[in-house]
């Protein structure tokens, strides 16, 4: 199923009864949700994200614009007539009733032809719940599973009638380090598996990285950025997309297009071809620096941070607030004694961004 937003937008009353107007947490977002992906949307604390899930599900009207589930306009149709499979952050389980009654509550108010015996609920409870791989705990209270677990119910009681859509807001917040991990896998699985459209609000950029199909970036309720995650980290269009996607951090320089050349400082960092001269930002991505004696990026080195496999290696430049950071592999022994260190850059993790609006600027092939 694929979904579409035209010019959505949604504003609020703001709750700040002095101030009065309205808050636009979505702001005409056009938007097209490709059939049976698992599309991550990201940005910071009230970017938008929850409510635009909201609108999708229909638990918030929008203000204006439509929502298509294929040719269908659901804009208007009520959450439990729009076949849509919810799950929060609180997993919001009924604590008095068992797995199984959990997972079957969702049938028992069907109508009609869609009525289920007692038998077919049975059976499709099970079916979901040996995809989640909960069916050994079918008889317990949620107070007795653990959060992952009781995560994987919520998911299966919102996959048991087969949602046309399946929205997932922060599913992961409340569990800890290893188990968000795990369960994101989880999460992956089920949606190949099943092949349903789902939808995964999260702020954590490295959760949308590493299971999403599509990316879509919002900050402030516009959309800055969609495409697939590796695509946007390599390719961000303004230092805002570059800065929320990474760790480390992309480290941002002030620097200059001049005669040709970029320059950070005094250091000559590249010749450039189709950028005028001016003041920019210059983003380098912690994996685009190469310790070289001889190299042309001189910076102060503060330390070195043990990661396992690599290290990060932690300097200065007088053109950078505060520490920037550096992957390097762990053969780095460093040197107590020296701090001056020098870099030669990897030219693919150089990004130009404008200093007058921040958008990328892009040299001539
Ligand atoms: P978070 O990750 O913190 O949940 P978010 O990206 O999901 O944030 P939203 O919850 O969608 O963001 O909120 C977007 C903006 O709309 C925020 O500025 C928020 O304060 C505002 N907002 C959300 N709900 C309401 C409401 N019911 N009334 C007034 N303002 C609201």
């Amino acid at each position: 199923m694929k979904v579409v937003l035209e010019h959505l937008t949604k504003r609020f009353p703001n709750r700040n009864k002095k101030q009065g107007g309205f808050v636009t947490a979505v702001s005409d977002v056009n938007l097209e949700l490709p059939d049976g992906k698992l599309v991550g949307l990201l940005g910071p604390s009230g970017c938008g994200k929850s409510t635009m899930l909201n609108m999708i599900c229909g638990l918030e009207d929008a203000t204006e614009g439509k929502i298509y589930f294929d040719q269908e306009d659901v804009t208007n149709i009520p959450p439990e007539k729009r076949g849509v499979g919810m799950v929060f952050q609180n997993y919001a389980l009924y604590p008095h009733l068992t797995v199984r009654q959990n997972i079957i509550f969702p049938l028992q108010n069907l109508k009609g032809d869609a009525k289920l015996s007692k038998e077919e609920m049975n059976a499709k409870a099970e079916e979901v719940a040996k995809l989640v791989q909960i069916e050994e705990y079918m008889e317990r209270k949620p107070s007795e599973l653990s959060g992952g677990q009781q995560q994987r119910v919520a998911i299966a009681r919102s996959l048991v009638k087969m949602p046309r859509v399946l929205l997932l807001d922060e599913p992961l917040s409340n569990l800890d380090a290893r188990l968000r991990l795990q369960t994101r896998e989880e999460i992956k699985r089920i949606q190949v598996k099943t092949g349903i459209t789902t939808i995964f609000v999260t702020h954590d950029q490295e959760e949308a990285m590493s299971i999403t199909d599509v990316m879509v970036v919002m900050k402030d309720g516009v959309i800055h950025q969609v495409g697939k995650p590796q695509e946007i980290y390599d390719n961000p269009i303004n230092l805002f997309v570059a800065k929320f996607l990474g760790t480390p951090a992309i480290n941002v320089f002030d620097g200059e297009v001049k005669n040709g050349k970029l320059y950070i400082g005094e250091d000559c960092i590249k010749d450039i071809k189709g950028i005028s001269e001016q003041k920019v930002y210059v983003g380098i991505r912690p994996e685009g620096f190469l310790i070289n004696d001889a190299g042309t990026f001189h910076c102060r080195l503060k330390g070195v941070e043990v990661m396992g496999r690599d290290v990060n290696v932690v300097f200065t430049n007088p053109n950078h607030d505060g520490y920037c950071r550096a992957i390097i592999h762990n053969d780095y022994a460093g040197s107590a004694n020296k701090k001056d260190i020098c870099f030669d850059l990897k030219d693919n993790k150089i990004l130009i961004f404008s200093k007058e609006n921040e958008k990328r600027l892009y040299e001539e092939e």
